[in-house]
């Protein structure tokens, strides 16, 4: 294939082969670089900046095209990719070679999804903390108080345009017993299903690769009470340890 005319989508990162990222396909993982949330357990925090792998996007759009038949998608994650402004068309281009379009994101410009979500096939959205709690969307993702409310209600808008859109989507909350006590976690499960979500992945946070690391959490957290008491609430609970 021709070198594209597309869109010049900065590129962070690629990974080239994975099982985990859409769930059930095999997929590549295009990172985008920049973040303006400071997650204590983020794990591109190298990303968080507008770093460069070097990768020209049309390039890696002519590698996407030898790779037909081999990969089932491509997942856009960062970073925050809605962040980048040659998102949607990059999305078209990559559905035009055939493959579902994932992407990863913490639903922070709900503006940005009415171009995305007609060319995606699923996403993944994080959900750091309870809808409503500044404090600890603010303790979770370094924002001031004001900014993690303002927040708070981006990634609400984010929710509420994907359960409108009717497309496959995964709220995953990676959580940690010193951010995610047991009633915040009753309440996330709550307000998530009260606002009509099915499914729900809670990942456990790893230090490793974290520019702040918190302790390791050990096999005891959520205790299998609290675990049942969320089971209780959302009809498909997902744990997640690495
Ligand atoms: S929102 Fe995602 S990319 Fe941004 S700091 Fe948090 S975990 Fe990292």
């Amino acid at each position: 294939m021709s070198k594209s005319a597309g869109p010049e989508l900065a590129v962070a990162g690629l990974t080239r082969f994975s099982s985990v990222d859409y769930p059930g396909y095999l997929s590549a993982v295009v990172f985008i670089p920049g973040c303006p949330w400071r997650c204590s357990y983020c794990h591109n925090p190298e990303m968080q900046r507008r770093v460069s792998s070097g990768i020209q996007w049309p390039d890696l759009l002519d590698w996407l095209h030898r790779r037909k038949g081999l990969l089932d998608a491509v997942v856009f994650s960062g970073g925050e990719a809605t962040l980048d402004p040659a998102l949607p068309e990059a999305l078209i281009a990559v559905r035009a070679l055939g493959f579902k379009v994932g992407l990863h994101t913490a639903g922070m410009l709900p503006h940005r999804l009415p171009a995305l979500l007609p060319v995606l096939d699923w996403v993944g959205l994080d959900i750091k903390s309870t809808l409503d709690d500044a404090r600890l969307m603010g303790r979770i993702t370094g924002l001031p108080t004001a900014a993690a409310a303002r927040a708070g209600a981006a990634v609400k808008a984010s929710l509420a345009l994907l359960l409108e859109s009717g497309i496959a989507f995964e709220c995953r909350s990676t959580i940690h017993p010193q951010l995610h006590d047991e009633s915040a976690l009753l309440t996330m499960a709550r307000q998530l299903r009260a606002a009509g979500v099915q499914h729900w992945a809670l990942q456990i946070a790893r230090p490793e690769g974290c520019a702040n690391p918190l302790p390791p959490v050990g096999l005891d957290y959520p205790s299998p009470s609290l675990l049942d008491a969320l089971r209780w609430q959302m009809p498909e609970l997902i744990l997640r340890r690495d």
